[in-house]
């Protein structure tokens, strides 16, 4: 089954369950001081968990674009190295706002993954939160009693406060998750351990495809609970682990999300993925492969959805994960001319039909990363012969924080990225010196009272005929 239709029809099947579908919000938030981007399906309808807003309607689905590359979620590190942690993802949600609770919403979840899509029972495991008595929550015995119906009692297992509790921050709204895991491992691979011993371990074929917040305590202030007037539901399940899970693949970047850019990739670097590498050499070229396909998504859904590459705040942090790419393909793809650029194209053609922004964008998106790219490309050039230098004139395996702040200060080189190079060569730098010369020079340019330029492009009707702009978007998702 082909990703457009795994979308299509969790949209057709909660839709045929009575829920409004709705548009994804943006992936950069803009009015929000507690969120950079977008990174779950429920951030849009946070309003309507808080009870400062009312919902058009109180069952609502949708797919939400999101990004985990900053504050409490940060995948960051993981992307690329593994093949199920994404930048950008896309989340596929059903909620309920005071409406269905948890014998609907398990018993759709399962009907859509054993009925719909026909995943086989015997690769699914489920959690139900245990409970904790230091934090006085109980076990949930409600979740518990409605899986057994569905799925034998081996098979549903009890998870902790990490995994299975939500809570929205130390106060208000809160609840037991109730998360779906799938193990696509091989026979022989099962063979050898039992699946339940891998659920939430990190195996990259035992993995959490869906989890279902059920919402229904308040923390007070004082740290007690209290029941919820009205109980809620929030759910989300990783559309490319899905994917990969129906298209029989053991990777996501295996399916026909990933597989369009990684081809793109290959022809314009002359580089191969393999589905299995089979030794180190190949194993980097893999990675750096990954690592591009995935950050040119984020990046090019950023700039679409109005956010620019910048030196400031979410615009640093897109910035920051274009130079990741750059510098994964100038290192291990050889690659030294820009090309990423080109690969907005593969991306438009494939997701368009869901993400008319990404065509409408098009031009300016693609303009954008290759001007990156080429000015990014030209410091890396400098500013590598000059660590390289700097390296040489080190004495031990510490480099001094001043030599790194200059190469950022100078060269445009993000800390992270002399951090990750240094590693490689079983060094660092003194990160208290870096930090002090930044405060320094943060003093002194707060002092020259520069100020920071704009790093918004607003997309009006002018730009395009059916993309109509940032503002205008914000207001059609919000369905109040
Ligand atoms: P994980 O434990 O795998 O990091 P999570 O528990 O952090 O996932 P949730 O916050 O529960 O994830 O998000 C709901 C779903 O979104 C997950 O079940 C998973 O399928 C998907 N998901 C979460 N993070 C990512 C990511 N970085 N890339 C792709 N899919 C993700
Ligand atoms: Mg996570
Ligand atoms: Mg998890
Ligand atoms: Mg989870």
């Amino acid at each position: 089954m082909k990703s457009q239709e795994i979308r299509q029809q969790f949209l057709d099947f909660f839709q045929s369950k009575g829920h409004l579908i709705v548009p994804s919000a943006p992936i950069v938030l803009k009015d929000d001081p507690t969120l950079m981007f977008n990174n779950s399906g429920m951030a849009q309808f946070k309003e309507y968990f808080l009870g400062n807003a009312v919902p058009k309607s109180k069952r609502i689905a949708d797919t939400q674009k999101c990004l985990r590359v900053s504050g409490k979620h940060n995948d960051l590190e993981e992307v690329g190295i593994d093949t199920y942690h994404h930048t950008m993802f896309e989340m596929l949600g059903n909620w309920s706002f005071g409406d269905y609770f948890k014998k609907d919403a398990i018993h759709w979840a399962w009907e859509l993954l054993t009925e719909v899509y026909k995943i086989d029972k015997d690769i699914l495991y489920v959690t139900v939160f245990e409970g904790s008595k230091e934090e006085n929550v109980p076990f949930d015995q409600e979740a518990w009693d409605i899986w057994k119906t569905l799925i034998s009692e081996d098979r549903i297992l009890l998870g902790n406060k990490k995994d299975n509790f939500w809570e929205m921050g130390d106060q208000g709204p809160c609840g037991p998750c109730s998360e779906i895991h799938v193990d696509i491992r091989s026979a022989e691979e099962k063979a050898k351990t039992p699946g339940k011993e891998l659920v939430n371990a990190d195996h990259p074929h035992v993995v959490e495809i869906w989890n279902n917040v059920f919402m229904e305590f308040n923390r007070k202030a004082d740290g007690s609970l209290e029941k919820l007037p009205a109980q809620h539901v929030d759910t989300g399940m990783g559309f490319e682990r899905l994917c990969m899970v129906l298209q029989g693949v053991q990777s996501n970047y295996d399916t026909d999300v990933f597989m369009p850019l990684i081809q793109k990739i290959e022809s314009v670097t002359g580089k191969q993925y393999t589905i299995k590498a089979a030794n180190e050499a190949e194993e980097k070229t893999n990675i750096a492969i990954r690592v591009i396909a995935d950050h040119v998504r984020a990046v090019a859904f950023a700039i679409a959805d109005g956010q620019l590459p910048s030196n400031t705040g979410a615009g640093y942090v897109i910035r920051r994960i274009l130079r990741r790419a750059i510098r994964y393909g100038f290192t291990f793809l050889e690659t030294k001319e820009a090309f990423i650029y080109q690969l907005v194209d593969t991306l438009a053609s494939q997701m368009g039909a869901s993400f008319p922004e990404i065509v409408s964008q098009k031009a300016l998106v693609m303009n954008v990363i290759k001007e990156e790219e080429n000015s990014f490309l030209r410091t890396l050039d400098q500013g590598l012969q000059l660590l390289d230098n700097v390296v040489k004139g080190t004495e031990g395996n510490e480099v001094s924080g001043n030599k790194a702040f200059e190469l950022y200060d100078t060269f445009g080189f993000p800390k992270d990225l002399t951090a990750l190079i240094l590693k490689e060569k079983g060094m660092a730098y003194n990160e208290a010196d870096f930090d002090k010369a930044m405060f320094e020079q943060k003093t002194r340019s707060r002092a020259a009272s520069e100020v920071s330029t704009d790093d918004w492009t607003i997309l009006t009707e002018g730009n395009t005929e059916t993309f109509v702009g940032y503002d205008l978007l914000v207001n059609e998702v919000k369905i109040t």
